[in-house]
């Protein structure tokens, strides 16, 4: 039976990249979006042609939800357990920045609490639910003792360099990944001891629907020296993150932050 993977926000930019790699490494995947059904139609189709090439047959299933929804929410997980059965992998990648970029001293609380709903809410109680359903599926292995198969669950949560670099035109978004920060060593600390391990990735400049408005003013920051790694991100390079942390390379981790982002959290002199 193929490991299974939740990825939210995954029919465009880096979650579509994380599903890609995942796919490639045999998982079955659910692919969540918000309102671009025709966009997760289309990971959906490149993740099945990636899988062929490494020679595995998966499965790939879209999933409309707003992650900021309670309802949306455990109608993801009801779908993703009668779809699938089994839960190894969620990512928390869904997330949004503010529909404009205001001075912090114009900032709206409509912008604020939106944003906050979306990139903090969401994760932390989708993350609730997951957990609680991997727990009992440890609990389920547990009780069939040696004959049961192995199961490492793991839950790995986007966040951003904006959770500690202060963007003053975007300070809700800024607040929304340092909350994520503290999203998981909570969930590493309280999971540990159940063979739950939970990761940050924390991505640099990325090449994204996300990044499109602001390509340009990124293309002169990178030419005139921003990230050490003097080029763009792509969210095949954050899928290869977590092939990193899924391929079981970190077995006595949990709680680390990865930064995928060519260098830009370096302190230079
Ligand atoms: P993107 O290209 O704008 O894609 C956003 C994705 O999230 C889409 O799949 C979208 O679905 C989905 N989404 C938005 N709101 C949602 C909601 N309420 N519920 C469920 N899904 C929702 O963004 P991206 O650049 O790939 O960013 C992905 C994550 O990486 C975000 O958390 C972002 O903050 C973070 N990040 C990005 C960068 C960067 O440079 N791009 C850097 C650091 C961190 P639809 O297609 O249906 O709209």
């Amino acid at each position: 039976m193929n490991p299974v993977a939740l990825i939210t926000g995954a029919s465009r930019g880096i979650g579509r990249g994380i599903a890609l790699e995942l796919a490639k490494l045999g998982y079955d995947v659910m692919i969540n979006y918000l309102g671009n059904a025709e966009a997760a139609g289309q990971t959906i189709a490149a993740c099945l042609a990636a899988a062929q090439t490494t020679g595995r047959t998966i499965r790939a299933v879209s999933a409309q939800a707003d992650i900021s929804r309670a309802a949306d929410r455990q109608r993801l997980l009801a779908l993703a357990r009668s779809t699938f059965s089994r839960l190894d992998l969620l990512v928390n990648n869904a997330g949004i920045a503010p529909r404009t970029r205001a001075d912090l001293l114009d900032a709206s609380e409509e912008s604020f609490d939106h944003l906050i709903a979306v990139n903090v809410k969401g994760p932390f109680f989708l993350t609730q639910l997951a957990a609680q359903w991997m727990l009992e599926q440890q609990a389920v292995r547990a009780q069939a003792g040696a004959a049961a198969e192995p199961f490492h669950p793991k839950i790995v949560t986007v966040s951003s360099i904006s959770a500690y670099a202060a963007s003053v035109n975007r300070g809700d978004y800024c607040m929304s990944k340092a909350a994520l920060t503290m999203l998981t060593p909570l969930f590493a600390a309280r999971l540990a001891a159940d063979g739950i391990q939970v990761f940050e990735l924390r991505p640099g400049i990325i090449d994204t629907d996300m990044t499109a408005p602001v390509r340009a003013k990124y293309d002169a920051l990178i030419a005139s020296g921003l990230t050490p790694m003097p080029r763009w991100g792509t969210p095949a390079d954050v899928g290869q993150a977590v092939v990193a942390i899924v391929q079981e390379r970190f077995p006595f981790s949990t709680g680390e932050v990865f930064n995928v982002d060519g260098g830009f959290h370096l302190r230079r002199l």
